[in-house]
Parts: structure tokens; sequence; C-alpha cells
């Protein structure tokens, strides 16, 4: 089995949205579906939040409209959906913050919001930790799926992008019930893994615009990480051999990733860099015009639990560290907290039980404010 993988030079062109037409135009005839026999194509962005660098970029949405366009296709058949990770938004607030809802409009695209239909119960065939999950009926429905990642360095999973972006077909809250299944770093990227498995089955039309064009750094991602210019565009169908030539690019090992080693291992995708065909800019070139992707104590984190095992993971493994003088005292923290580790009484500060938190940091993602940051559990860990 190999695969095809574009790779763009944003500078080449005279706008990210031509750049992505650009990329895509070079796998196109990798595609094993044509966009013109569909009725139901669904763009599916990365809408963590409104806040637009931890977002999928606006000229991304219109690039991929722009090659829909050129394709012939009736917008009639084109939506965009998410269910963003922040408790009370929904994919709609979050195009309206950062610019997209207005590129819909222009172009009649309809904006799906994941959390408003009912969710359809699935069961995941050859799954190691999640046997059944709830997918947005927006996401069963579709016949093309569009998947549109941003890279970020990501507390929980090392890293968000191609695979990881595919958490968000799981509507809302749910997501935290999910999130329960995978208690250390190793168990949670086999939840994604399982995520990605029936994405892989179900969702055979698939096509991957990857934003390599400023990337998030940082052990503030995936919400509030540094914002660094890489320029670079990556399309393809198969979403692990995307996963793994980005990490390549950023000088990364792809297998120190849990749910990116945990794909190879179950075949779910190309797995291997010599499989894999590059088209448009060499690697070589990629990656001399690109810094280091750095993920911090994460990498370290994973890294040491895979050598030693459980032990090392409690030790080095993060929990959440309130930040007093941004938080607004909400208490969107404790509804969320999948754990019920969070005490929250009205006018007060949310207090965190170290003892009942299972570190799946789903709070700092969700905070409004930024105001819980990750912090190492340190030796006490072995004790909790
Ligand atoms: S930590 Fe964040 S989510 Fe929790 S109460 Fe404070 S502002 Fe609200
Ligand atoms: S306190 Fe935060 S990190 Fe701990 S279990 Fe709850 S949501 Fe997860």
């Amino acid at each position: 089995m190999s695969t095809r993988v574009s790779i763009v030079n944003v500078r080449d062109y005279d706008s990210i949205s031509k750049a992505v037409v650009g990329a895509i135009k070079l796998v196109e005839d990798n595609l094993s579906f044509d966009f013109s026999n569909s009725n139901q194509i669904l763009l599916k962005p990365n809408f963590l939040r409104a806040k637009k660098d931890a977002c999928t970029q606006p000229d991304f949405v219109e690039g991929v409209i722009s090659y829909l366009k050129e394709k012939g296709i009736s917008m009639n058949n084109v939506s965009l959906g998410d269910s963003p990770g922040q408790q009370g938004t929904n994919a709609s607030d979050v195009a309206r913050e950062i610019g997209v809802l207005d590129i819909c409009k222009k172009n009649d695209i309809k904006v799906i919001d994941f959390e408003r239909d009912v969710p359809v119960v699935e069961t995941i065939e050859d799954a190691i930790q999640m046997k059944n999950f709830h997918v947005a009926k927006a996401i069963k429905n579709c016949d093309i799926l569009i998947n549109l990642p941003r890279l970020k360095s990501h507390a929980e999973a090392m890293i968000t992008g191609a695979i990881k972006n595919y958490w968000g077909i799981i509507p809302g809250g749910l997501k935290a019930k999910y999130h329960l299944l995978g208690k250390t770093a190793d168990r949670f990227g086999e939840v994604l893994a399982d995520n990605f498995s029936w994405v892989l089955k179900h969702k055979p039309k698939r096509l991957t615009v990857y934003d390599l064009q400023e990337i998030m750094e940082g052990s503030m991602g995936p919400a509030a990480g540094k914002m660094v210019k890489w320029n670079l565009i990556l399309a393809g169908t198969d979403e692990l051999a995307l996963d793994i030539i980005a990490l390549e690019i950023g000088k990364l090992k792809a297998k120190n990733v849990p749910h990116i080693k945990n794909a190879i291992e179950r075949d779910l995708g190309v797995g291997d860099l010599d499989k894999i065909e590059i088209v448009g800019m060499s690697l070589d070139e990629a990656k001399n015009q690109t810094p280091k992707f750095n993920v911090l104590g994460s990498n370290m984190t994973s890294f040491i639990s895979y050598i030693t095992g459980h032990l090392a993971y409690k030790i080095m493994k993060k929990i959440p560290d309130l930040i007093k003088e941004k938080c607004a005292q909400c208490g969107q923290c404790a509804e969320i907290c999948p754990a019920e580790a969070i005490k929250f009484e009205e006018g007060n500060y949310p207090m965190f039980s170290r003892k009942k938190c299972i570190s799946c940091l789903c709070c700092m993602e969700l905070c409004p404010e930024n105001a819980i940051k990750a912090k190492k559990r340190g030796l006490r860990g072995i004790f909790d």
C-alpha cells in the first residue's frame, strides 16, 4: 500500500487560498472518488474555540470552496460542521468570531452545529478501548469528508493534526465521557486511534488539507501556545501519512506520539515513510526551511512513559493548575470535568481534587479565560 502527499510552499502562491487549491490539485489524481457524484460534502475544520490561532484559518475554507467551485460543484451540496471543545460554544459561534461564517454565507454553505442533532451510536470493530461511541449525525450522513486540521501541540495527545481532528466528530460534552477511557497517554492514544479506525472504515471518501502555514507549539497548546510560521500546506487522502510527514518536517519522531504510534501498529494507513510519494516541494526542502516543532514537556512525558511504563507516567503526568488572576469564577471547568474532580461554589474559585483528577486536561482546553495551566504531578503522582 502506498499513498501520495503534496507539500506546497505558501510563498510560491499569491495567497493562502490559492496555495490550498494548488496542494489539492497535486493529489487529485489519487482520489478514489468524484466530487460531482456527491450531494453531501462535509468540511470538518478544527474549531476548538472562538480564537483564530486555535482554529482552521478562514483562508483554508475559502481555498477548498474555490477548488470545489472550479470543479463545478453546487454549493447546495456542501456544508461545514464541527463540535468545538469549549462548552457552551458551537461551530456557528466560532465561525462567526474567526471570520468563517461570512465566507460560508457568501457561498450559501450551511454551517452545522454537531451538538444540535441527536448523535448516532456506533460500534467500533477491533476497538482497543472505545467499543461504542456517539457520532455526529452530519458525519454519519455525509458522502465525502474534507478534513481541515491545523498542526498544534497538545497537552494530552502531544500533537493535534490530521488524525486527532476527527475527535470532533463526537458531539459536545460526550467527548469528555470518552476521554475517561484514556487514563494514560498510551490509552488515550488508543482511544484516538479507535475513533480514527471508525472514520477509516465508514467514511472511505476523504480528503485532508493540512494547515502547516502557521503552527502552534509549546505547553499551552492546543488553545494558547506560541504561533510559528512554517509556510507549508499538505494535502492527501491518508491521514496517518500526512501526520508522519508533518512530524518529519518538524523533526519529531512519529512513534513518540501515542495515537500515531498506535495507528502505525494497527495499520490504520500508510505508516512507512518510504511508501509515501511526495509531490510538489521535496521533503528535504520542507525540512530545511522549517524549525524544530517544539512540543516541550509532553514530548518527554510520553517518551518516558513508553520506556518505564506506568510509574514514570504517574510521576510525569500533568495536572491542572489554576491561575487565579485570570479566573472569572464561571464554573465551566467543574461542569465539564468527566471525573468530578472540580468542586465549584458560586462566587469562589474552583477547587481541584488531585486524587480524583485523571489528568485529561479537558478543563484547561475548555476554560474560556485560559486560567488553567498544566503542571507536572511530580513524585506525589505515585501516591495519588
Ligand atoms: S478556571 Fe476557567 S473555567 Fe474554571 S471557573 Fe475559572 S475561568 Fe471558569
Ligand atoms: S480536573 Fe481537569 S484534568 Fe483533572 S479530570 Fe477534571 S477536567 Fe480532567
